[in-house]
């Protein structure tokens, strides 16, 4: 399925070409066409699938017809955080590009004068937390009776802000002839309420979380020191049967570290984050489907939705703070019903965060041994880090895209000591020793994002 067919409009569909993006995520696919044709609607999928632009991309279509008038937004958005709004305002900036709509950001922290006057002029789209929107509707700046499209993004975020009430009272300003969205990762039954009450009639799309692993993929966790990681994935991407990896690490900066060691050990790899711009990040993508690189390291962020037939390695260098997070790394090899591996480097801080990926997964993960002489050492107990948990959501500074591995948990991983780090023992790569894995890949590796 493309964009071109879910009825969206050619300027639209050239704005989206200009970002990079190929493929609708599965919930665009679902709602945008509901959406098109003005039904109220319910979307739930899990942070990271793209919901944001679900409801861009129809309403600036929906909103390309007609005309904005002074101090009467015609369609509103509630974020419940400004990081949050300030990203749905990048997309609109983004995908409305070449279409005439205004917008205004109703956010705290940013001039109240400021925001006043966007909106006396009259705007196409209002972005606004809940708390900051009640305050100017009270003073009375604001009329939303010409509302007529009222999205409620991250439902379940707002409820835990307690944001719920507020919401209620907007909700109930706004005409009752109009179209309402509703978006969230999940609907606990405070949500479920809201939506029966300011929602008509809805469509519900629903995109289902991955629970359980691909058969095709065997599992392996090695156990291994953290200063040792290094040496036992150079072991993993030189032993027999490799032929190519996308490796994942939990933050970018160990990913640009990575990218940077391997390259000094002669490996052929790229890599992609969250600071890359999605060409930049689809062009190394394509190096690594036309077999120019064989190693990928990427973080979670920039991973998503990619879809690569004939990776035969995942390798977690890092265990991932979420147990989804597993389940999505390791489904990127093993596609299209060929074989694939899938090793977890943890240490025994992961012993947690493995406990709750097997939990999720209903299976035991095996632990081989392969890595005997990188475990044998226990690491010191001053080294274990609290764990710290990854907020729900983060914002991101720039185009509005997620960045799960910058935040909170970086900073704080940070601020502990460095672990200890043994010299790295750079080997010079002899590509006739490594079991073929540099030579070109099948015919029937494809690349595309999904
Ligand atoms: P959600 O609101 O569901 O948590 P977002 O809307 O913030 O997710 O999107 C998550 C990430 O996916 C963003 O980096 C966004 O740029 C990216 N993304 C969205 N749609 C697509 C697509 N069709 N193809 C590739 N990446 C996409
Ligand atoms: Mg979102």
């Amino acid at each position: 399925m493309s964009f071109a067919d879910l009825g969206l409009s050619d300027e639209l569909l050239r704005a989206i070409g200009d970002s990079g993006y190929t493929e609708p995520t599965p919930i665009q696919e679902k709602a945008i066409p509901a959406v098109l044709m003005n039904k109220d609607l319910v979307g739930i999928a899990q942070t990271g699938t793209g919901k944001t632009a679900a409801f861009v991309l129809p309403m600036i279509d929906i909103l390309g017809h007609g005309r904005s008038r002074a101090r009467m937004p015609r369609s509103l958005i509630l974020e419940p955080t400004r990081e949050l709004a300030a990203q749905v305002a990048d997309n609109f900036e983004k995908y409305g590009k070449y279409h005439k709509l205004s917008m205004a950001l109703l956010i705290g922290g940013v001039q109240m004068g400021d925001q006043v006057k966007a909106l006396e002029k009259g705007v196409d789209v209002l972005i606004a937390t809940p708390g900051r929107l009640m305050d100017l509707f009270s003073r009375g700046k604001i009329m939303l009776n010409d509302c007529n499209l009222l999205v409620i993004d991250e439902a379940d975020r707002m409820l835990d802000m307690g944001f719920i009430p507020d919401i209620e009272e907007i909700a109930s300003r706004l005409p009752k002839q109009r179209q309402t969205l509703l978006f969230s990762a999940t609907m606990p039954p405070p949500i479920q309420k809201l939506a029966a009450k300011f929602l008509t009639d809805p469509k519900t799309v629903e995109v289902a979380r991955p629970a359980t692993a691909n058969i095709n993929i065997d599992q392996q966790i090695i156990e291994v020191r953290s200063d040792k990681k290094r040496d036992v994935l150079r072991d993993v991407l030189r032993a027999e049967g490799f032929k190519n990896a996308i490796i994942f690490a939990n933050r970018k900066t160990t990913v640009r570290d990575l990218y940077t060691s391997l390259k000094r050990s002669g490996f052929a790899v790229g890599q992609i984050h969250g600071d890359m711009e999605q060409p930049a990040r689809i062009a190394e993508f394509d190096r690594f489907k036309n077999d120019e690189i064989t190693v990928l390291v990427a973080s979670d962020v920039a991973a998503r939705g990619l879809d690569v037939k004939g990776v035969s390695h995942v390798v977690n260098f890092d265990v991932p703070w979420q147990p989804d997070d597993y389940i999505h790394r390791i489904g990127r090899t093993g596609r299209a019903g060929a074989k694939g591996t899938a090793i977890t480097l943890a240490t025994r801080e992961d012993a947690e965060a493995v406990a709750q990926i097997e939990k999720l997964t209903g299976m035991k993960i095996p632990r081989t041994g392969q890595a005997a002489s990188a475990t044998e050492a226990v690491e010191p107990a001053e080294e274990k880090p609290a764990r710290v948990p990854r907020p729900a959501r983060q914002p991101k500074p720039k185009h509005g895209s997620r960045e799960r591995e910058q935040p909170q948990p970086e900073r704080a991983a940070e601020a502990r000591p460095a672990p200890v780090q043994q010299p790295l023992v750079e080997r010079e790569l002899e590509p006739a020793d490594e079991g073929g894995w540099n030579g070109p890949l099948p015919s029937f590796l494809s690349v595309g994002l999904s």
